[in-house]
């Protein structure tokens, strides 16, 4: 079981419990595998509207489904038909937002076995904020209504670690990659040293930009009726596995 812990903004308790809420449902389903066989089996019918996830908890049952197909080596590669693409020509209603690293090996797509319409994929090294990464997310969330996002952080991220180093050398890096390193700079945890705190501050930088996208009035405003829920998850590459940060 991965998705057992949520977090949603901190102060809004409606959220809390709705994604708490979520937590069980999405035990009870992934437990006994209901979870990957309701919304996006073969990816044949163009009217998905019916299956397609319209609240938080569909949404991250959906997410922990897919993470379990691929995982377990069950990937469908579902929405990939023409009859899909055909119907998505018209629009498109994805069911959550994915800010996730650049990393080559963690495309949200593949790791949640999704397809077309599914998801709305924002990247930045390190899920670094900036207005366009902000406008993306809100674009989402408050004009697509879009009842979830996924901050994906991950082992291994090259983006923080490379922003560790620096901290700890007093190296000037490109200009465009030192922002990226400020940006990150506030999640390191001094607590730890070497890979431990490189790997501490996945985490961390998770949780920061998580709070931070929690704190926005108008994703705030959503959570706190229940609309939408924000929450911090890390991939391993070890196990492929995702699961949901406090
Ligand atoms: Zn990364």
């Amino acid at each position: 079981m991965t998705f057992n812990r949520h977090a949603s903004a901190a102060p809004v308790s409606t959220g809390r419990r709705s994604l708490l809420r979520a937590a069980a449902a999405t035990t009870a389903l992934v437990g006994t595998g209901l979870g990957a066989g309701a919304s996006s089996a073969a990816g044949t019918s163009p009217a998905r509207t019916p299956s397609t996830p319209r609240t938080p908890e569909e949404a991250l049952r959906e997410l922990a489904a897919g993470n379990r197909r691929w995982r377990t080596f069950h990937q469908r590669h579902p929405h990939e038909t023409p009859t899909v693409r055909r119907s998505l020509v018209a629009g498109q209603k994805p069911f959550a937002v994915v800010l996730g690293c650049i990393d080559s090996r963690v495309p949200p797509e593949l790791v949640f076995d999704q397809g077309l319409g599914d998801l709305m994929t924002v990247r930045s090294a390190g899920e670094v904020l900036d207005e366009a990464v902000l406008g993306s997310i809100a674009y989402g969330a408050l004009e697509l209504d879009i009842p979830l996002i996924v901050v994906l952080g991950h082992q291994s991220c090259g983006a923080v670690s490379a922003a560790v180093q620096a901290d700890e050398t007093g190296e000037q890096l490109p200009a465009h990659i030192q922002y990226l390193a400020d940006q990150i700079r506030p999640a390191i945890d001094h607590g730890q040293q070497g890979a431990a705190r490189i790997d501490s501050t996945i985490t961390r930088n998770v949780s920061m930009v998580r709070s931070r996208l929690a704190a926005d009035r108008d994703l705030a405003e959503r959570v706190a009726t229940g609309r939408l829920a924000i929450a911090g998850a890390r991939y391993e590459l070890a196990t492929q596995r995702v699961h949901v940060l406090a």
